[in-house]
């Protein structure tokens, strides 16, 4: 094999808009290598029995990027798809983010609307306000929905999903739930949602079909350092694993997916119903829902969170929080000794959590500011040899 100019590490959402890039506009030849069999990273999906399944959990796209929305419709047209949560809450099935129809659901109708009021009253119709905001009121009717929401809603759910307590995780991550004042049960509300009409594989396959581009799946990026030869690197892995742990692990969450085919009786009403009280799994996911053929069996996909064990199983979720941070500082310093030569992106490699399509904006976005850029100078000797990783990951 000659020698590719760019070597990608991932071939999910970021690795693949990145090597499309920089194939399509750079006319540089890319080499795309991922450990897992297939293309699509975590939002890989595959048929089964004629349906299709989202392999590491249910994947809705939505956005408010017209931007990526114009970008990806390149390679897919859409199913237009308004994913619904309900939320098992006191013995009873409510619309998650908890809303205006859920207070209503929930309380007598007096309390209910007294409630409803209150939170109109404080911040207007159609606001989204963060459980922890919420709490910080000091009217009797908000304390006590904000007490309520918090221990029936969120605690239980936020300690099964991160093994941590709300509020010692990034707001970033808490708010990403709020309480919507409003009476709209789609589970987003952003301008575009859909599912690609035939899959993301498809999706992902289209992308990478390029002359310039060349795929291999199940290669480590330990082995393609030395069996690639290669110029500059995008990785999207685990940024902790690039620098071999020097500063020590960054914590992640993992999951456990288990799948089972009902009995048609027994498909659920939304696509998702989250548990946040009971059981030790999260929720539950119904794929015929996503898949919009409500015709066929149930395919249930029941997620079980679990700590992260390096080798065992996937880093899903990076947990973002004020005690990660000062690590995370840590290894972006020594990624940023790398500049030029090896760019990170991705919720892996920027350590961050991201959703699709803003895996898909941070990696145009580098495309235009940075690699472009980059991409117009000349490599080193070393480089172009492919010495620049080894010594990174040596330590
Ligand atoms: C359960 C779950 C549900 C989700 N639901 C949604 C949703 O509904 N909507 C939404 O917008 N987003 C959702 N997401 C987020 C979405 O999965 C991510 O935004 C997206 O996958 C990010 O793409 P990425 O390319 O950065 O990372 P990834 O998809 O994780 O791809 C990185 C790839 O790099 C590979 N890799 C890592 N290290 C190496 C190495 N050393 N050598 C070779 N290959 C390596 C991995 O195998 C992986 O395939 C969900 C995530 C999870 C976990």
């Amino acid at each position: 094999m000659g020698c590719a100019d760019w070597l990608i590490v991932g071939a999910g959402f970021t690795g693949a808009v990145l090597a499309e890039r920089i194939a399509t506009e750079l006319d540089q030849s890319v080499v795309v290598i991922d450990r897992r069999a297939h293309v699509g990273g975590n939002a890989y999906d595959r048929l089964e029995d004629g349906q299709l399944v989202h392999q590491y959990g249910p994947h809705i796209f939505h956005t408010n990027s017209e931007h990526v929305w114009t970008y990806l419709s390149r390679f897919t047209e859409w199913r237009p798809y308004f994913h619904h949560v309900l939320g098992m809450v006191d013995g009873r099935l409510v619309p998650v983010p908890f809303n205006l129809n859920s207070i209503l659901a929930l309380f007598p109708p007096r309390m209910a609307d007294r409630l409803c009021e209150a939170l109109v009253q404080a911040y207007g119709f159609g606001q989204r306000v963060p459980i922890l905001k919420l709490r910080t009121q000091e009217s009797r009717d908000l304390c006590f929905l904000a007490e309520y929401v918090y221990a029936r809603v969120f605690e239980g759910y936020t300690l099964k999903q991160w093994g941590m307590r709300p509020e010692d995780l990034s707001p970033s991550v808490t708010a990403r739930v709020p309480i919507l004042v409003s009476r709209d049960d789609r589970y987003f509300q952003d301008r575009y949602q859909a599912m690609p009409r035939d899959g993301y594989t498809a999706l992902f396959t289209r992308m990478l079909d390029h002359p310039r581009i060349t795929v291999e799946t199940g290669v480590d990026f330990r082995d393609a350092i030395t069996t690639v030869p290669h110029g500059r690197v995008v990785y999207t892995g685990p940024i902790d694993e690039f620098f071999g742990y020097a500063f020590g692990p960054l914590p992640y969450r993992s999951l456990r997916f288990d799948r089972r085919r009902e009995e048609r009786a027994s498909g659920q009403l939304a696509g998702t119903i989250n548990y946040p009280n009971e059981f030790d799994f999260t929720r539950i996911t119904d794929q015929r829902h996503l898949n919009g053929n409500l015709d066929c069996a149930p395919l249930l996909t029941t997620e079980y969170p679990e700590p992260y064990v390096l080798g065992a199983n996937e880093p899903y979720y990076p947990i973002p929080s004020k005690t990660t941070s000062a690590l995370l500082e840590r290894y972006r310093a020594e990624a940023a000794r790398l500049d030029g030569k090896v760019f990170f992106a991705g919720r892996l490699g920027d350590y961050a959590y991201y959703n699709m399509d803003q895996a898909c904006a941070r990696a145009l976005s580098l495309f235009d500011k940075r690699i472009a850029l980059f991409a117009a100078s000349s490599l080193s000797a070393d480089a172009q040899a492919g010495r620049i990783v080894p010594a990174a990951l040596s330590r």
